[in-house]
């Protein structure tokens, strides 16, 4: 009989395993544009007008090839506006023999369409989502004996399972990693290149003016919408990426500079999360650049490292730690998000730097989100549910299983050390060391203290002071505890109260977790 296949907003892809044995003579593919979805953090504007366009864009293609498609869209008045409610409408529509559904990223819906399955009238199929290098059961696989999950070593056995980058059985070049040569400062006159956008088309304009009508209080622009909603438009991007960008991009992959919101990077992630390109062909099309000699090893294994390490790890690990890990608040931090993550209007400028590009384009790479806003945010102290919530609405490619070991792992040390093996917490120094942005910044980098110091060397030497308990015993603390033992009870006293004020004047204040922006 008849079988009903459900394809969510993220699953946009040819090879989906819910997919793969369709009769396109008497299936129906379910598609449903849902409040329940886009409204569940106030997502930039940008992230569900992508949403749409491209789901939009898919159903069509689909529907070309002769598949019964039944599309939900958002302005639908019989939409229930939930996954589950539409899965319902359809089976009290029409009869199915089954439903067959793929695994979704998202710990949240897998827990209500686990539930779904569980009172459905007909069997419900789940497929696993094999779009990831390394799927969840390798990954617990590999997590059961470690005592800790470091993802340098899982990357080690991603690249001798896919044989990425080897040269035989050892990393091609002799290193694993070539990061020690990624870390150059953008030289004064050097300008990133001019970066493809896509422009939006028509069905791309149409999801653009559904979400200005229907949205109006999400977070920021439209205007400058440039993301590909076609495995086509994807391959233009990815094509140009590796053609003129990638041969650079390890260089700088760490370099901020003001005004400059791509830089080196791939600009691809919302088109991998989405499914409009599939992560490992992104490697293997990266490896080839390097062994026709058109990209060094630096840039090329850095870039593949990104994907083949770093997301498949996070989703390693999200689904290894939830839901526990969505609780976790390792350095009791209490303090609300200051209004100028959604605002910008604030005289650190590179706070106001990487918050207008994520205001204006719903995307900063990954440097500024770690070390700007992240960093930032672990060293007010913000709680964490508010930070996770600002990430997860601000930015175009953020779904909480990458988005949350990001955050709440990575930038804030907020899981206590799973993802990341120390707090990457960094005064003044660092920023000035890798951006141009000090130079114009109304705050003295180099001062220690009082009003018109960075805020970022107000607020270093307090964090270690307040989180002693917490984080003296790591190792990899060592050196600035030792630093910071050696200043002496008196000035320890004096540095902790320099952060509180600081803290408090930048509005990081205790209160209600503050998590909605305008
Ligand atoms: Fe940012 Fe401090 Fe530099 Fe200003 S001085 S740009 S606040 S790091």
């Amino acid at each position: 009989g008849p079988v009903l296949r459900l394809v969510l907003g993220d699953q946009l892809s040819n090879a989906l395993t819910g997919l793969g044995d369709l009769n396109p003579d008497h299936d129906v593919v379910l598609m449903a544009e849902v409040r329940d979805e886009a409204t569940y953090v106030r997502h930039h504007k940008q992230k569900i007008a992508l949403t749409f366009a491209a789901m939009r864009a898919f159903a069509a293609r689909i529907a070309d090839r002769g598949v019964a498609v039944r599309y939900v869209r958002i302005d639908d008045p019989d939409n229930t506006h939930s996954i589950v409610g539409e899965l319902h409408r359809a089976l009290d529509a029409s009869p199915f023999s089954k439903i067959v559904l793929t695994e979704c990223g998202e710990w949240r819906l897998a827990q209500a369409l686990e539930a779904f399955a569980g009172v459905a009238t007909v069997p419900v199929e789940i497929r696993e989502d094999r779009r990831f290098i390394c799927s969840r059961d390798r990954f617990r696989r590999w997590a059961t004996d470690k005592r800790e999950l470091r993802m340098e070593f899982f990357y080690r056995e991603m690249r001798r399972e896919t044989g990425l980058l080897m040269d035989g059985p050892d990393p091609e070049g002799g290193r694993w990693n070539y990061d020690a040569e990624n870390r150059r400062k953008l030289t004064k006159g050097l300008r990133p290149p001019q970066r493809l956008r896509t422009p939006p088309s028509s069905l791309t304009r149409d999801a653009i003016a559904d979400v200005a009508r229907l949205f109006p209080d999400h977070f920021r622009d439209l205007e400058s919408f440039g993301w590909p909603t076609t495995a086509e438009e994807a391959e233009t991007v990815l094509a140009d990426f590796l053609d003129r960008v990638l041969p650079a991009f390890g260089d700088w992959q760490d370099a901020m500079a003001e005004g400059q919101p791509w830089m080196w990077h791939g600009l691809i992630s919302t088109a991998i999360n989405l499914g409009l390109l599939d992560p490992l062909d992104v490697c293997r099309r990266a490896e080839a650049v390097y062994r026709a000699g058109a990209a060094p090893l630096n840039a090329v294994e850095g870039f593949i490292r990104q994907i083949l390490g770093w997301r498949e790890f996070m989703r390693g690990v999200y689904w290894l730690k939830v839901p526990e890990y969505r609780q976790r608040n390792a350095l009791d931090a209490d303090r609300v998000l200051p209004w100028f993550y959604w605002s910008g209007k604030t005289d650190m400028a590179c706070v106001a730097d990487v918050v207008a590009t994520s205001r204006t384009n719903a995307y900063a790479h990954h440097i500024q989100r770690l070390m700007v806003t992240g960093n930032l945010a672990m060293m007010l102290g913000v709680h964490p549910d508010a930070v996770d919530d600002w990430y997860m609405t601000v930015y175009a490619d953020a779904y909480e299983w990458v988005e949350m070991p990001n955050t709440r792992g990575m930038a804030t040390f907020a899981d206590g050390g799973i993802v990341g093996s120390k707090p990457y917490a960094a005064s003044g120094a660092y920023i000035n060391r890798m951006s141009d942005y000090c130079g114009a910044c109304r705050y003295d980098v180099k001062g220690k203290s009082g009003d018109g110091a960075c805020p970022f060397n107000r607020l270093y030497w307090g964090f270690l002071e307040r989180n002693r308990g917490r984080l003296r015993d790591n190792i990899r603390l060592a050196m600035p505890y030792r630093t910071l033992d050696g200043f002496g009870e008196a000035r320890r006293a004096d540095l902790l109260a320099e952060a509180e004020r600081t803290r408090v004047s930048l509005g990081a204040i205790v209160g209600e977790k503050a998590t909605k922006g305008e």
